[in-house]
């Protein structure tokens, strides 16, 4: 435990996996029907058969959105698919959904009716249904909770911890873009702060824009690879970055892990808004986050399978872990992965903290 003199550990040096790590520490499992406690993208509950996967996260404003550029009705969407995609990352179908909301009195019923909107749109989307949530005034700004509850067969379910030496290591869609879309959308905040006159300029940005303010969970991925009869072997949504979450599975797992830079998916728009940010593209896959892609891995027996799989890109293997963990860039050289990913309570400068 990091104390001071003062007998206080501030919670910056702790960071937020350092805090949770606290909390789990202190956390026993009891009832026979906790399968999986915390530590991984969902926990697992056994119902008697199947196994029911639940997941929760959390927005704040001022956080996590911005409603200065962030519509409500996006923000809606947004807040049940980040949850979605946990649920997906442990090869599990989500089915119901709970919000939480607290709201300060800046908000009217309007507003509230448009974020439910893009709640509802979401719903339909992935064929979830909203059964309850809590409803709370907020001193300040706008606090959403949502928990996704899905369903899985026992022998479908895909772990964090089970990753092993020669399996390779798959991504879906691509990278680094949500977090440049996010850039932007400071950028022309920023100026519109200055000169309310200036209108924002969006253009060119649309791709990576609708990365950040709309993202999707990868449930296609989940049915192709079922169709396809691969079953990875370990797996976990990218929110905090392809590096952070990648260091999760091999932590985990036990295991060190080589990806290559010129594997590593990222869309030409993603390349150009990059360099407009004087960013390199491949940082920005590495450590941005809100992608809500899936990383897996599977069996290297699975290569001719997942070859055919659309928008799935294998950028590399797991490693035995005294290996360690490692990229090798585009100009051959082996650089160690470091969890730049979003820490909640480190400041960096970064927009979202
Ligand atoms: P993800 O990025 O996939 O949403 P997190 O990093 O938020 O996952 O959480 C990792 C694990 O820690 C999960 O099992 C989650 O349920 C658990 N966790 C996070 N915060 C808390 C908390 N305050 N109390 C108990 N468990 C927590
Ligand atoms: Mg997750």
């Amino acid at each position: 435990m990091l104390e001071n003199k003062n007998n206080r550990t501030e919670l910056r040096d702790l960071g937020e996996f350092g805090l949770i790590e606290q909390i789990k520490s202190r956390t026993e499992l009891k009832n026979a029907g906790s399968v999986k406690g915390i530590g991984d993208d969902a926990a697992v509950i056994d119902c008697g058969g199947k196994l029911c996967v639940v997941s929760t996260d959390m927005l704040v404003e001022g956080v996590h959105f911005d409603l200065a550029y962030c519509p409500l009705r996006h923000l809606g969407y947004k807040a049940v698919v980040v949850n979605l995609s946990d649920i997906f990352a442990m090869n599990a179908v989500p089915q119901q959904i709970t919000v939480s909301i607290g709201v300060s009195n800046r908000f009217s019923l309007e507003a509230i009716e448009a974020f439910y909107e893009g709640v509802y749109l979401a719903c339909e989307h992935y064929e979830v249904d909203l059964v309850g949530g809590d409803t709370s005034s907020s001193a300040g700004g706008f606090i959403i909770s949502v928990t996704a509850i899905g369903y899985a067969e026992k022998d479908q379910l895909v772990y964090r911890d089970t990753a092993a030496e020669h399996d390779l290591i798959c991504v879906t869609g691509d990278l680094g873009a949500a977090y440049l879309g996010l850039q932007v959308l400071e950028r022309e905040k920023s100026v519109y702060k200055d000169n309310p006159r200036i209108q924002p300029d969006l253009s060119g940005y649309d791709y990576i824009i609708e990365r950040q303010l709309k993202p999707e969970a990868r449930w296609d991925i989940i049915e192709r690879l079922k169709e396809n009869g691969i079953k990875p072997t370990s797996m976990i949504d990218i929110s905090d970055g392809l590096a952070s979450e990648l260091i999760h599975i091999c932590r985990a797992s036990g295991t060190g892990c080589a990806i290559y830079e010129d594997k590593i998916p990222v869309d030409p728009a993603t390349h150009s808004a990059a360099a407009d940010f004087n960013l390199n593209a491949t940082v920005c896959a590495l450590s941005g986050g809100e992608d809500y892609e899936l990383l897996f891995t599977v069996k290297l027996a699975d290569l001719e399978k997942i070859k055919k799989i659309k928008d799935i890109s294998l950028i590399g293997h797991i490693t035995e872990k005294a290996q360690g963990m490692f990229m090798v860039t585009d100009a051959g050289a082996s650089v160690q992965l470091t969890a730049q990913g979003w820490d909640a309570f480190l400041n960096k400068g970064d927009p979202r903290e």
